[in-house]
């Protein structure tokens, strides 16, 4: 049995190919979404999903999350005293998964198809390729995410050539991707996207209309009231999908605020986001040469997309209604598993794959003028912008900022983070300049990215002339097969919470976060009966735990809803 993995930004699912097609395997939480987060506490214990993401609010620096944005790059996330490259945590999500998927067959699973992006390059295909295997899977094919949503739907089978549109709005990435099937060819034609837009940028919007509405600064309130804000926001956002109105509820300052939200005031403040989402679409129409009309199905993939205001835009946009009979969190993990199945079978799909492109943006540190008239370093500035075809040269000019200054540091960064210091340090060049007045030396800085992912930096002074270059080679992780084994059996060291104490472990993770969230007579009782729990715990006796967990869960769920309290 070969399972399909897709393993996403936000979200990661595990599917098997069954008798009557493709199915998702629930988590042990019974969901079919796992958040693809990961969290570490002081005894070294590892925790993936829902539990991980109740330990973000509380132990954010044990926790790393979005980190499929950095699949294939050295960056090392910190979780506590421990360090992780992407891929490293990417194993544990799939590890995850992969112990879900035997419990659910009965079976050991040995191998899998793992869905990436249709941009993903060599070096994030070969990461990827890494985290499965850190997590004991062979992964002999990987699958555009485009390709499999198409899968899902059954494109593969069309007799006549058909071209159609991918429409993947997730958590924090758009991805849009222009396909044409013939012949048992999928080709992916053209890729453009926004690696910075997607559903959490809805939630940040009904988060600011409530701020405003109940005038309230987002300054003058602390972190948690914040994350519980935006909480009730996501909640919020979510109630968009059942009618034209949703209510808001947050607790703030000891006080029960509530902010009903038309669904038409909701659309006009989101009208800068959807503008967002068209520019690619013309862009990867424009690459792959085909007219909208050409288009003969959209298929929407990702959870955003479940937003009417987002199906909406883009019915509008085409005048046709887009495909959305199979659920898009789900479709990308279901033809992956039709891979893994049409892999069993021998039968293949030939996929057309478009990877040369830069898969990051490269730029460099600078300072920028501030009000005020002073400078602030450590702002990122891209020269090479993310998805940009390769091979690609660019130059920009940049000046002096100080009076009298003599030399001019060019950081080579890789990343999509606004502040320097986020983004990956590749190297740098030092050149001298002619001590003047700020901002009458000026350097031209050209970067060239080649198609074996080799970028040359070149400095030139523009008033001595003075070059100076250097060119930095990623290919990947250079570890050996040695080190890779070395790396396997550390991290195997390292234990995924056990699945049968998931569920327990949710509750005072859960439970910890409301007593810090609360205060005065239900601060206690939240106090009093989590010791009660712990103690019944400690006891081990099945029935008696999973009695005693209801009935916190039940007293949780009282306060969660807020509206008793009140
Ligand atoms: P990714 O592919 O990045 O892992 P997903 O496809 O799982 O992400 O999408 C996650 C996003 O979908 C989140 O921002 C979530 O709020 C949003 N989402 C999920 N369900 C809904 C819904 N019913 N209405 C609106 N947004 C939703
Ligand atoms: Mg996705």
């Amino acid at each position: 049995m070969i399972i399909g993995i897709d393993l996403g930004t936000t979200n990661s699912l595990v599917s098997y190919f069954s008798e009557n097609g493709p199915v998702i395997i629930p988590n042990r939480l019974g969901e079919n979404l796992t958040p693809s987060i990961v969290s570490i506490d002081e005894d070294e214990q590892i925790y993936v999903g829902q539990v991980a993401k109740e330990r973000k609010i509380l132990y954010p620096d044990f926790t790393a999350e979005v980190f499929k944005r950095s699949m294939g790059t050295q960056k090392k996330y910190k979780l506590g005293k421990k360090e992780f490259l992407a891929e490293e945590l990417s194993s544990f999500v799939i590890r995850s998964l992969k112990e879900e998927a035997e419990e659910f067959l009965g079976q050991s699973i040995t191998e899998a198809v793992i869905s990436v992006p249709a941009y993903f390059n060599d070096s994030q295909r070969k990461a990827t390729v890494r985290a499965g295997k850190l997590a004991g899977l062979k992964v002999e094919r990987m699958i555009n995410e485009p390709t499999a949503a198409a899968i899902a739907y059954g494109l593969h089978n069309k007799k006549s050539n058909t071209k159609f549109l991918v429409f993947d709005l997730g958590g924090g990435t758009f991805d849009i991707s222009v396909l044409e099937v013939y012949k048992n060819i999928m080709e992916v034609r053209a890729v453009a996207g926004d690696n910075f837009l997607g559903g959490e940028d809805f939630t940040d919007i009904l988060f600011n209309m409530f701020l405003k509405e109940k005038e309230l600064d987002e300054n003058s309130l602390d972190r948690k009231t914040l994350a519980h804000v935006r909480k009730q926001a996501e909640l919020c956002k979510l109630g968009f999908s059942n009618g034209k109105v949703s209510l808001m509820k947050c607790k703030i300052n000891d006080e029960l605020i509530e902010y009903e939200v038309a669904l038409e005031d909701y659309e006009k403040s989101c009208q800068l986001l959807l503008s967002k989402i068209r520019k690619p679409i013309e862009r990867a129409l424009g690459d792959a040469a085909i007219k909208v009309k050409e288009i003969e199905e959209i298929i929407l993939v990702g959870g955003a997309t479940k937003l009417p205001i987002v199906r909406n835009f883009v019915g509008k946009l085409f005048g046709m209604l887009p495909n959305t009979h199979i659920n898009p969190d789900e479709a990308v993990a279901l033809g992956a598993s039709t891979q893994g199945a049409m892999k069993e079978r021998n039968e293949t799909i030939r996929e057309i794959v478009l990877t040369d492109v830069c898969p990051y943006t490269l730029g460099t540190n600078v300072s920028v003028q501030r009000q005020g008239n002073y400078y602030e370093s450590g702002h990122f500035f891209p020269i090479i912008e993310r998805n940009t075809v390769i091979p690609v040269s660019r130059t920009e000019r940049l000046y002096t900022v100080y009076d009298n200054q003599s030399e001019i540091r060019i950081e080579v960064l890789q990343g999509e983070s606004r502040l320097a210091k986020n983004n990956l340090y590749l190297g740098e060049i030092v050149v001298p300049v002619q001590r003047k007045k700020a901002g009458e030396e000026a350097i031209d800085v050209t970067y060239t990215y080649d198609i074996n992912s080799i970028l040359e930096v070149e400095v030139t002074v523009v008033s001595t002339k003075l070059k100076k270059r250097i060119i930095i080679q990623q290919d990947g992780t250079n570890m050996t097969e040695e080190e890779i084994e070395e790396r396997l059996a550390e991290l195997k060291e390292l234990k995924i919470l056990p699945r049968d104490r998931e569920e327990n472990k949710l509750l005072l993770s859960r439970g910890e976060r409301l007593y810090e969230e609360s205060f005065g007579e239900i601060r206690q009782e939240i106090d009093v009966c989590m010791r009660k729990f712990e103690d019944i715990l400690d006891k081990q006796d099945k029935i008696q735990i999973e009695e005693a967990a209801g009935e916190l869960k039940a007293f949780f769920d009282e306060i969660e809803s807020i509206d008793l309290l009140w």
